[in-house]
């Protein structure tokens, strides 16, 4: 049963990313006693990344997990609540906002949207049926089962490369399926990937269909130049093509573009005076954890500056 807490919040922030986490950070120094909605895992998608090497104080790189936690405790440090709980309802029609969760009904008089964005799915027979029987959306969550074991990788981005590298951890071979003949990844990556001997690449080809029985036994792949189609024995299939944003909680109350990424201005501000976005709802662009970061402690400033003002 949920119940309504009658005081509002000054500010509750929804996601725990590192957007979520900047947020809350800021908030919590300004005296406002943030309240952050974890949503289903705290992190996010950094709390599934291996080694993080571009984020900048770590010189050697940090773990996700391990980056995650120290925005928490920081935080934390400050007076920020961490509710492990999901946004199911919003109401930003009049201030005091209203979010409901699967626990409580929260009344906030600032609301920064962190919500992040969840793995574009291929959308072909057998991914459904197949998940979490070989097909995967998380390397570091599922790399380890696959020891000795032979796995494809689509995409050719940045997460494709970098995961595929870390799968050769752990795989025999991993080969990388990207639907044209040059990858979208930075040369760091693409260098590495190329050098390493465990590292192979299927180029100008998609996956159509993938294959087994009760588990993954292989995937039917379509040329895209010839056309033609064949089948590739594989263990395991990781899918990293980018990214879709987690807003559908938002639709009819925040403006959003086409491909539902909410629409913020510089200050963050969304088209509801008071709600702000932050981070990878908001940001087709960049998606680095730093500027999620960033875009978080901007979302937090414009709102302490908005409840003064107001
Ligand atoms: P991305 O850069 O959007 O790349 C997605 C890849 O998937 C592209 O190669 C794309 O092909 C392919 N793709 C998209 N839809 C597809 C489909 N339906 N079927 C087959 N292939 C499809 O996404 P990302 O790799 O997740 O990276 C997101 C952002 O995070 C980027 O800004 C990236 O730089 C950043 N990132 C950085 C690091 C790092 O270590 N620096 C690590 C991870 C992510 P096309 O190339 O043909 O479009």
């Amino acid at each position: 049963m949920s119940e309504l807490k009658d005081t509002p919040l000054q500010s509750l922030i929804i996601g725990s990313g590192p957007a979520g986490l900047a947020a809350a950070l800021y908030a919590a120094r300004a005296d406002l006693a943030p309240v952050v909605l974890s949503g289903m895992a705290l992190g996010g998608q950094v709390g599934n990344t291996d080694a993080i090497e571009n984020y900048p104080g770590f010189p050697e790189g940090i773990q996700g997990p391990e980056l995650v936690d120290l925005f928490q405790q920081q935080a934390e440090r400050f007076g920020a609540e961490i509710v492990f709980d999901v946004a199911t309802e919003v109401d930003f029609s009049e201030r005091p906002f209203k979010v409901k969760t699967y626990a409580e009904e929260y009344l906030a008089e600032t609301v920064i949207v962190a919500t992040g964005a969840s793995p574009r799915l291929m959308d072909v027979p057998g991914e459904k049926e197949f998940t979490g029987k070989g097909v995967s959306y998380c390397a570091t969550c599922d790399g380890h089962f696959f020891q000795e074991k032979d796995v494809v990788v689509v995409g050719g981005g940045d997460s494709a490369v970098k995961e595929a590298l870390f799968l050769t951890r752990f795989a025999n071979s991993v080969t990388i399926v990207h639907r044209r003949d040059k990858l979208r990844a930075g040369v760091l990556l693409e260098t590495r990937a190329k050098e390493n001997p465990k590292v192979k690449f299927i180029w100008d080809s998609v996956v159509t269909e993938v294959i087994g029985e009760d588990a993954v036994q292989a995937i039917r792949l379509k040329n895209k130049k010839t056309g033609e189609e064949k089948e590739y024995s594989t263990d395991g299939v990781f899918v990293f093509i980018g990214h879709l944003p987690n807003t559908e909680l938002f639709k009819g109350q925040l403006e959003m573009n086409e491909q539902g990424y909410l629409i913020s201005d510089r200050h963050m501000r969304t088209s509801v005076p008071g709600v702000y976005a932050a981070g990878e709802a908001t940001d087709d662009h960049f998606q680095q954890v730093i500027i999620s970061a960033g875009m978080g402690a901007a979302a937090a400033m414009e709102a302490i500056e908005f409840l003064e003002e107001n």
